[in-house]
């Protein structure tokens, strides 16, 4: 019996660290995404297409984005443009808009 009512805690604890590993494994962006290849955005922000997108300008990043929803030393964190995935911290798009501050 003991065992089996050890069993039944263990249950819900390992399925809360399932779901914990889920989000902080979002997937990464691909730039062949449909939507990211629409907003031109690029893991490496240096890799921009500056001739299609003026906007672009040296040392924007997703991580100094206003939209950016990480912290600015996260490698990848979310963006409300992507739902669901990470962009790179170093990344970019012609949405960028510059974090206030
Ligand atoms: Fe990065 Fe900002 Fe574009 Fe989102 S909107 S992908 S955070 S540059």
């Amino acid at each position: 019996m003991t065992s089996r009512r050890r069993f039944i805690q263990i249950i819900p604890i390992a399925g809360a660290s399932l779901l914990v590993a889920r989000t902080a494994s979002a997937q990464l962006v691909s730039e062949k995404d449909p939507q990211a290849a629409a907003l031109g955005y690029v893991a490496d922000a240096t890799k921009a297409d500056k001739a299609k997108y003026k906007n672009y300008a040296a040392g924007q990043l997703c991580t100094n984005c206003a939209l950016f929803q990480g912290k600015a030393t996260d490698a990848a964190g979310g963006c409300p443009l992507f739902a669901g995935k990470q962009v790179a911290g170093k990344g970019w798009c012609s949405a960028y808009a510059k974090k206030a501050g």
